[in-house]
């Protein structure tokens, strides 16, 4: 089995698009997409669905205003953007964050260039401090420079799979707050065995990109890879259909309420922690180094925060219990730091 190509399109070979549009047709309207007015189609990753998204936004853009655009994204925004704006050679405006993370729109607005359209990519949780940027500011700032056309998209990598779940649900919801495309990953909230995503746009994007007709697949193919994994998309067939909302939105729940918890284990013993609303990502003053190895914490710096941080992405594997041994093993690490000792002797490299 291989999915090659548009998956709208009829076709004899062997392959499971009939089950990929299902996939899209239930995902799009959780995201406020009309499904009868949608494309899209299961990616090989979030990275995937960003280029998708950034490639199908340029082509929209330029079908309207036979102009590159210019392509705007926070420093905090996944490092994907930066590649694939720099793949397609587009001019990229980075716009500092705030120190929780969110693109600061005042220098969003001082960035946006009026004579150009703009390709604007918006974080729904970055990937360090699960920031979600501000789309209604954002789209002010849009309305009052009127570039002679916007595109936005979403990257919604991790927070995408459990947004529509949960009662922030409207975050990513375009007939809330206007959007043209998402991006979401599959093996993040939805915990696929391999890489996986889904990217959805709208029908008219669609209609404007300029398929090249390729000879020996006898179409006119739109995506940018030519064969996605057919088994991918049964597997998430398989757990939309085994799941529906009521289990998705058990999960959901779950991981932002561990979230609330370990930031109230941290508060309780006064340890510098920050959580953003909406979000299932924690981060905090970085602990000794065998705390990082012991838990794999991933690394980050911040000044504005005091400097080194660490973070814990809280999914559905975690438990209060999980967390509890981290407090435990956190008190160690600060009653050590107290004593002077050099954190990472005792207890260093044990595996857990
Ligand atoms: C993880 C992540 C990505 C990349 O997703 P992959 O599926 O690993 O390619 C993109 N954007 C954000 C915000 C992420 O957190």
């Amino acid at each position: 089995m291989n999915n090659v190509g548009n998956p709208r399109k009829e076709s004899a070979l062997m392959n499971t698009h009939r089950f990929e549009n299902e996939v899209i047709e239930y995902f799009a309207p959780l995201f406020g997409f009309d499904p009868k007015e949608t494309w899209g189609i299961v990616t090989h990753s979030g990275t995937d669905g960003n280029m998708h998204g950034m490639y199908f936004g340029v082509k929209y853009l330029q079908s309207k205003t036979k102009q590159l655009p210019v392509a705007y994204v926070s420093d905090q925004a996944h490092y994907s953007i930066k590649k694939l704006a720099d793949l397609q050679n587009l001019e990229l405006r980075i716009i500092p964050a705030a120190p929780l993370g969110q693109m600061d729109v005042v220098a969003f607005e001082k960035a946006l260039d009026p004579q150009k359209p703009a390709l604007v990519v918006v974080a729904i949780g970055t990937t360090f401090k699960g920031a979600i940027d501000d789309q209604p500011a954002i789209a002010a700032a849009l309305r009052r420079v009127k570039p002679p056309a916007v595109y936005t998209m979403l990257d919604a990598a991790l927070f995408g799979g459990y947004l529509p779940f949960s009662p922030y649900k409207d975050i990513v919801n375009r007939q809330k707050l206007t959007f043209d495309a998402i991006a979401v990953s599959g093996h993040k909230f939805f915990g696929f065995d391999e890489p996986l995503g889904l990217f959805i746009t709208t029908q008219e994007v669609f209609n404007s990109q300029n398929p090249f007709r390729v000879a020996y697949l006898n179409d006119a193919v739109p995506t940018i890879t030519c064969s996605r994994s057919a088994l991918g998309a049964l597997k998430f067939w398989w757990q939309m259909t085994r799941n529906g909302e009521t289990e998705y939105r058990r999960q959901a729940a779950y991981i932002l309420e561990l979230a609330q918890y370990q930031k109230k284990r941290l508060d309780e013993m006064n340890y510098p922690a920050w959580l953003n609303p909406m979000s299932n990502t924690l981060f905090f003053k970085r602990p000794g180094d065998w705390i990082m190895k012991k838990w794999d914490l991933a690394p980050d710096q911040d000044d504005r925060l005091g400097g080194d941080l660490a973070h814990d992405i809280l999914m559905q594997h975690e438990s209060r219990k999980t967390i509890d041994l981290f407090i435990t093993d956190l008190k160690k690490d600060v009653a050590r730091r107290r004593q002077g000792r050099a954190a990472g002797t005792a207890a260093s490299g044990r595996a857990f």
